[in-house]
Formats: C-alpha cells, structure tokens, sequence
C-alpha cells in the first residue's frame, strides 16, 4: 500500500502517519525528519538544507527526490510506505510517478488533510518536540504531563526552528503556491480523498482509514 499525505504544516500528517504506520505495518517516510537529522549531524546534505529549512522555503527538489530514491528501495518499505512532506512540488510528483512506474508500482491513495489557516498557525506556534523521541506536544491543545518534559522518555522539548510565527507565514505561501496545485494533479489521476484536518484526532484517523480501505 502506496500511500502519500498531503495538506499544510500543521495539518497533522505526522501525527497521522504515525498511527497509519502502525494500523498498517508500513514505514513512515518523512522528508522533513530525515532533513532535521541531516542538519543535527551536520552532513553534507544538511549544511546544504539548512538555511532553505529555517527560513521556511523548500529544500531543491533535487535534493530530496535523491534522499526518496534512496529510501524507497530500502527493505521496510516493499510493501509500502506512508509519504509525510513529500512530494511538495509538481516536479517530485512527477519524478515519484517516474520512480514508482520503473520499479513497477504506483501509488494507492493520496490523502490531503484540510485545514484552516488560522488553526494551522495556533497548532505550529504552540507545537513543542521531545528532542530524544521525537515525540509532538501543544502548550494548549496537548500539554505533557510536565512542563516542558516528554510523557514517554522524559526529554527535553523544545520548539523547531521553523516554528516561530514569521516562518510560518512563509511556510504557508510557500505550500500555496508550490504545493497545493498537486491537489489537482491527484484529483485528475483519480486517486485523492480530501478528509477534514479540524476536528478530534481519532475521527480525522478513522476518515483517513476509510478512505484508504474504500479504494483497496
Ligand atoms: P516538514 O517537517 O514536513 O514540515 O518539513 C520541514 C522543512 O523541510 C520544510 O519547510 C522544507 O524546508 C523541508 N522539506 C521537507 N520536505 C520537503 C520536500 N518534499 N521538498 C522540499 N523541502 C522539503
């Protein structure tokens, strides 16, 4: 099972991912946490995404259609993959399409989360991060038990980078302009299913899970 999660940040796609990951026994393929850890290590590709990641616009596509070449041909995902922040561009829909067609697969479902803007920028400004497990909080919506401590592994949380307000503005244009039209270009295959991203966790989970069985 093919699938690809597409919406603004703060849509919920990794929240999401991570729960069809596990229904499904399939991986969760991030672009934007395999970039973080590149920039946290400092390697080659991350001294390179850096500033594109902290200044909230997209890394070069040729960059991150390489690091999901690379990932997608790795064992866990031979029978799927769940696709969080990619593709983001016309250009990495249609080199995934290419990737997928010479491997002789295609993708099974694209799922696009919706969510108003206003909400989008209340989730990421109070979003907090457990710098050990990854784990996401929200000072409001979904605070740890303590203060700034991870529920799961007691970790530190702290707030990404590209978080702060001015950012997120620019991460929003940039998903208006270079990442919505792909809302078209998977209607037109046939293959989107657009679920509410604004209400209960587990009703959003349960939309998203219907939809993807509803096409099997
Ligand atoms: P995310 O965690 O998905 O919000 O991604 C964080 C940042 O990583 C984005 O704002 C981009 O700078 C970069 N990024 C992640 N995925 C992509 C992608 N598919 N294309 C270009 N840049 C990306």
């Amino acid at each position: 099972m093919n699938l690809v999660l597409l919406g603004p940040p703060g849509a919920g796609k990794g929240t999401q991912a991570v729960r069809l990951a596990e229904k499904y026994s399939i991986p969760q393929v991030s672009t934007g946490d395999i970039l973080r850890k590149a920039v946290k290590e400092k390697t080659f590709l991350g001294v390179k995404a850096k500033s594109y990641m902290n200044s909230g616009k997209l890394v070069p596509d040729e960059l991150v259609v390489e690091i999901i070449k690379e990932r997608l041909v790795e064992n866990d995902c031979e029978n799927g993959f769940i696709l969080d922040g990619f593709p983001r561009t016309m250009v990495q829909a249609e080199k995934l399409d290419n990737m997928l067609h010479t491997e002789g697969k295609r993708l099974n479902k694209v799922i696009n989360i919706k969510v108003e803007d206003d909400l989008l920028i209340k989730r990421l400004t109070g979003r907090r991060i457990c710098k050990d497990c990854g784990a996401n909080y929200h000072i409001i919506f979904d605070p740890p038990t303590n203060e700034g401590m991870c529920n799961k592994c007691n970790g530190e949380l702290y707030q990404r980078d590209d978080d702060e307000e001015d950012t997120i503005i620019s991460r929003l244009d940039v998903y208006k302009k270079q990442t919505e039209p792909l809302i078209r270009y998977y209607e037109k295959q046939d293959m989107l299913a657009t679920i509410q991203g604004n209400g209960a966790m587990d009703k959003i989970f349960s939309d998203m899970c219907q939809a993807i069985e509803g096409s099997m």
